[in-house]
């Protein structure tokens, strides 16, 4: 995600100057088989293991995963938005394999609507076919599972469960990523998902308002929408089956391995497209708004090559950009990025600046986040500075592989700018997002830690660090990175001892 911040009237100067870039609630038994017609497939015939429909949306060099993550959740989901955009019905049957050296007594799922001026009803929750009695804790964003006997390590369990959720019309929580608002619907982690079991167990705690408040596994998404015929739903992975019902669309989507599932759909949407090697970007927005839409998608090319480049190549054949509404710039998905409705008014100001110069780069930091959030997950609550402050410094080796070094100069410029907004407080960048009040998580973790990345990078040599970097995406391609694991692969890059800096930067004393 990145939350307003203030840029530098010189920064748009310079830029400007450079120029820019340019059903109803499923029957629990759904077994029906397919009407001999429909080309969607359907969720529920598809055995867990069969992966043949996720090879479409991954580019050739990277289908070789699908024979791997043999532990990844599967989820397969069927949904149906109302008319009215106001609520969904939906069914869900995953596979959860135990990849922890321990057994597990209990699964936990995520219900974030019910943080974010949403309401879930969640219902029939099966285990093995076992009727069990879920409980809900953490303000009801957390759906505990009893499991009828531990699940051994590398033992799977199948669970089902039905779902309604019931949107918002009103930003309540979470910078107005999830609900129904000017004309787009935005469904920001709408269904039961499993989170991350670590070190402390599963993360289930409630998640700050400053930040992203996932930390999910890469999994693998089976979806199957139903929904008014007029709109226009993008959502992450690709498209592998349609049929159209008079005033009703069905479409299936497969994503993975992929972070999370996000849809987002409207009836308003025009699409331009541009091709990057085996990756297509499609770039939406309303049709009054084409020039913006032309504008993201171009910046979205120049960053795919610059980052391909640098880090290693872009998983997916494709990359959705989103003008949605919400109260932050822009907010990552797996496969795809909302950005701020704001921002394609070619006409407004956007924090003092022309929108122009701000969607350039909140598309190329979300971009980023493909590398650094999706196939590098990390710890988004306790760790915030491992996606955000790596992403902040690609941006700037956006702007220098884009433009030149001085584009970059003054893109990192706002970096300072940001740290400025707590007097530049030396207060650690590896905190949890709730641990910094008011301004002091943007200030922090999107100011004083790009320039801490900047600063490793000097200290390891501009050569070296480039190399760790690759390294860290590279060898942690659908893992979790961690401060620990990142600051040890650094030391192994550089052979040097790092410890000093990263108790200045980023533990604290
Ligand atoms: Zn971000």
């Amino acid at each position: 995600m990145i939350s307003p911040r203030p840029f530098r009237r010189t920064i748009f100067l310079v830029i400007a100057s450079i120029g820019l870039l340019l059903a109803a609630c499923q029957s629990p038994t759904p077994t029906i088989a397919p009407a001999p017609t429909s080309d969607s497939p359907q969720p529920f015939d598809v055995a867990w293991d069969d992966r043949s429909l996720f090879s479409e949306g991954l580019i050739s060099s990277e289908q070789g995963v699908l024979a791997e993550l043999h532990e990844a959740t599967v989820y397969h989901i069927d949904i149906n938005i109302a008319d009215d955009l106001l609520s969904l019905e939906g069914r869900q049957e995953l596979r959860y394999t135990n990849a922890e050296e321990e057994p597990l007594v209990e699964l936990y799922f995520r219900i974030f609507p019910n943080l974010m001026g949403g309401a879930v009803t969640v219902a029939g929750v099966r285990v093995d076919g076992q009727e069990v009695t879920p409980s809900l804790e953490s303000a009801d964003s957390a759906l505990r599972v009893p499991l009828p006997s531990a699940l051994e390590p590398g033992e799977s369990v199948e669970v089902s469960l039905d779902f309604a959720v019931a949107m918002p019309q009103e930003m309540a929580g979470n910078y107005g990523l999830f609900g129904y608002f000017e004309d787009v619907l935005v469904l920001d982690e709408f269904y039961p998902v499993i989170p991350v079991y670590d070190d402390e167990g599963w993360n289930v705690e409630i998640p700050s308002r400053n930040g992203d408040v996932t930390y999910l596994d890469a999994s693998f998404y089976q979806v199957r929408v139903t929904a008014p015929a007029n709109l226009t739903v993008v959502a992450s992975g690709t498209e592998v089956g349609s049929e159209y019902n008079g005033e009703q669309q069905t479409l299936t989507f497969a994503a993975g391995p992929a972070r999370t599932f996000y849809l987002a759909a409207s009836d308003g949407f025009t699409e331009v497209s541009e091709q990057i090697g085996e990756t297509t970007i499609k770039s939406y927005a309303f049709s009054d708004r084409r020039e913006g839409a032309e504008l993201a998608a171009g910046v979205t090319a120049n960053a795919l090559r610059s980052f391909n480049q640098r880090f290693g190549v872009y998983p997916y054949t494709e990359f959705d950009v989103v003008s949605t509404p919400m109260t932050a710039l822009g907010i990552e998905y797996p496969g795809m990025t909302g950005i701020a409705l704001k921002l394609y008014d070619a006409e407004a100001e956007v924090l003092g600046l022309p929108s122009q110069v701000i969607l350039e780069s909140t598309v190329a930091h979300e971009v980023a986040h493909q590398w650094f959030y999706n196939v590098v997950g990390n710890d988004q609550v306790d760790d915030p500075w491992l996606d955000e402050a790596v992403v902040q410094y690609a941006t700037g080796l956006y702007y220098r592989d884009t433009y030149d070094e001085s584009a970059e100069r003054r893109y990192r410029s706002s970096w300072d700018e940001r740290w400025g907004r707590v007097d530049h407080a030396g207060i650690p960048i590896g905190l949890p997002t709730g641990a910094y009040e008011g301004s002091e998580y943007g200030a922090i973790v999107y100011g004083r830690g790009p320039i801490f990345v900047a600063t490793l990078a000097e200290e390891m040599g501009e050569e070296t660090f480039d190399a760790f970097l690759r390294d860290y995406y590279q060898s942690h391609q659908w893992g979790i990175g961690a401060n620990d694991t990142f600051q040890r692969l650094a030391e192994e890059h550089c052979q040097c001892n790092l410890g000093e800096l990263f108790v200045d930067w980023v533990y604290g004393e």
